[in-house]
């Protein structure tokens, strides 16, 4: 069989979060119950009957400027040397940005086969995604060029069919049958935040995280109970979340039940809390209760 790692890399919003989870939710794939297992350095593992591709997520690469984003910033580097091929992604943007050479830089330095995704091809002409293609063959340190849209799951499989093609034979390094209540609750939390980075204004988002304190299956029922508490930096970030008469929270409650539901196939009862803990990206102590390390 076909396998390996793929390291997932690109600045913030370009949609890779996105494209794990089309691939997490949509194919056939498992999230790896390891112990660093963490929302920020994340395994993605696709099964079929001839392959298994582990993908690392790592978060947006920016100039660290507090104790999280330092964090973040090593799982990537670490992330890429673990690989067998490099996927770098990039959105709809016509021209090579500042951050995105910096990272090209880098990548140029590392002897490992690379793959370029141009995401948001929804949001592109077609001319416009030649102009993204052209723009990056000229640069002669990609592989394979490929656009998609994660959104949209449009060409996702295409992508995987690449690296299949791309990768060695292997081992499966991971059993198929995995799935542990671990990674559900981790993917459980992450479509709480989705759901209310979603829903807020921009001053909010980065200082959001959400911690699940309950999960629990009713005996004889195909229900589960969840609680969950987002917490947040400021008391001023604590009314946002919970809107007026409770109204914002209602509604980031009500979408992420629902995807909930179809994710765990059952009924779920979700609860959730908004709670202030200043400063936590600022706390070491803090990053790593939340699920950094
Ligand atoms: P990350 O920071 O690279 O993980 O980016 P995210 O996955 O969080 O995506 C950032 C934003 O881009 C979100 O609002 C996504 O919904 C959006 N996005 C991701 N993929 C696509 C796509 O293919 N098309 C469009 N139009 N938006 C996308
Ligand atoms: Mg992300």
């Amino acid at each position: 069989m076909k396998s390996g790692f793929i390291a997932v890399v690109g600045r913030a919003n370009v949609g890779k979060s996105t494209l794990m989870e089309k691939i997490l939710r949509e194919k056939i794939s498992i999230i790896s119950n390891k112990a660093q297992t963490t929302r920020d350095k994340i395994q993605i593992i696709y099964n079929d009957s001839e392959s298994q591709i582990i993908f690392i997520d790592t978060p947006g690469i920016q100039n660290p400027k507090n104790k999280l984003q330092e964090r973040l910033f090593q799982f990537s580097e670490e992330s890429i040397k673990e690989a067998d091929i490099i996927t770098f992604v990039i959105d709809n943007s016509l021209e090579i940005g500042k951050l995105d050479s910096q990272i090209i830089e880098m990548l140029e330095k590392i002897n490992l086969p690379k793959i370029l995704l141009i995401n948001k091809i929804d949001l592109l002409k077609d001319e416009e995604i030649e102009q993204i293609k052209n723009n990056y063959e000229n640069l002669a340190i990609f592989d394979k060029i490929i656009g998609i849209s994660a959104l949209n799951d449009s060409n996702v499989d295409f992508y995987i069919e690449t690296i299949k093609e791309m990768l060695d034979e292997g081992p499966a390094y991971y059993d198929t049958d995995m799935i542990t209540d671990k990674s559900e609750r981790f993917i459980v939390s992450e479509i709480i935040r989705e759901k209310a980075l979603n829903n807020l204004s921009e001053e909010v988002p980065h200082g959001i995280a959400v911690r699940i304190d309950d999960f629990k299956k009713r005996e004889n029922k195909n229900l589960i109970d969840i609680n969950a508490t987002i917490i947040v930096e400021r008391n001023s970030h604590k009314e946002i979340v919970i809107g007026k008469a409770g109204s914002m929270v209602k509604k980031i409650g009500t979408e992420a039940r629902k995807e909930i539901e179809t994710f765990l196939s059952s009924k779920v009862n979700l609860k959730l809390w908004v709670k202030v803990e200043k400063d936590w990206r600022k706390k070491e102590k803090l990053v790593d209760r939340f699920g950094y390390k």
